[in-house]
């Protein structure tokens, strides 16, 4: 089934620069989707859209169905987390926005604690963290709603080579067992055939789609 949904989608900003032509996209449930291409193509306002976080000046976005409709969460390059609060409570944030229940919610970050294997950090603040312990946190606290679409803006992008690429394999395991549909922006091309099973490239100026390949997968995934 569509997760995602873009048709005719264009983007103008305010200064009158047009970011994004048509972009066409249709993107099924549980599918990883890589969003590469050059520098200022336009993946992250791409991604922006799709989230619902920028206005598209035309065109349609929709995320599943009217009737089945799909819940995302967004994962920041930074991490964006709150540096006085602990990772208990970061963590914890989408669920007190929602007014869920304590007891449902200290249950909830917990599980999502567990997921990322940071069992034991719950008291601590972010400055006590790695940076790779401070993206766990972040994606942990995109997972503690359940959401059915996880949209990532370079997300390791800040980090080191080989933190990177122990994080790239967790979340393909993660991504393997959850069957989440991930749509992950990167310049990394390297990344983005090992993470995805499909990759879209962009070309700018303006941004649009100038192919879209399917990965067959050809080594076994953890
Ligand atoms: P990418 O993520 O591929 O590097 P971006 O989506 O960040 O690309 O940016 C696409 C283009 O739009 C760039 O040329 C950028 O300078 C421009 N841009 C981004 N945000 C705005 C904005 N709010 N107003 C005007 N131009 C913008
Ligand atoms: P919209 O709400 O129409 O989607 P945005 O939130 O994307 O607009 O951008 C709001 C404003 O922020 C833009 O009109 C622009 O003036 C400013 N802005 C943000 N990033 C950039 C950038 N990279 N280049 C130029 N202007 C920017």
């Amino acid at each position: 089934h569509p997760a995602i949904i873009l048709s005719h989608v264009c983007k103008d900003y305010a200064n009158g620069l047009r970011v994004l032509e048509d972009i066409n996209l249709s993107i099924q449930d549980a599918q990883f989707v890589s969003l590469v291409g050059p520098s200022g193509c336009g993946k992250s306002t791409l991604l922006r859209i799709i989230a619902g976080l920028g206005r598209l000046t035309t065109g349609q976005l929709c995320w599943g169905t009217q009737t089945a409709p799909r819940k995302l969460a967004f994962v920041f390059q930074d991490a964006a987390l709150m540096p006085w609060a602990t990772v208990q409570d970061n963590v914890g944030l989408p669920l007190k926005l929602a007014r869920t229940s304590k007891s449902v919610a200290t249950a909830a970050v917990a599980e999502a604690l567990a997921m990322v294997d940071l069992q034991g950090f719950e008291q601590c603040y972010p400055q006590q963290l790695s940076g790779g312990m401070k993206m766990r946190v972040s994606i942990a606290r995109a997972m503690v709603t359940k959401p059915e679409i996880l949209l990532m803006d370079e997300p390791f992008g800040a980090l080191d080579e080989i933190t990177r690429s122990k994080l790239n394999t967790e979340l393909l395991g993660l991504w393997t067992q959850k069957q989440w549909t991930v749509v992950f922006v990167t310049h990394n091309l390297y990344e983005a055939i090992y993470l995805s099973n499909r990759v879209v490239v962009m070309a700018a100026h303006p941004g649009r789609i100038v192919a879209d390949v399917a990965i067959e997968v050809p080594y076994p995934r953890p």
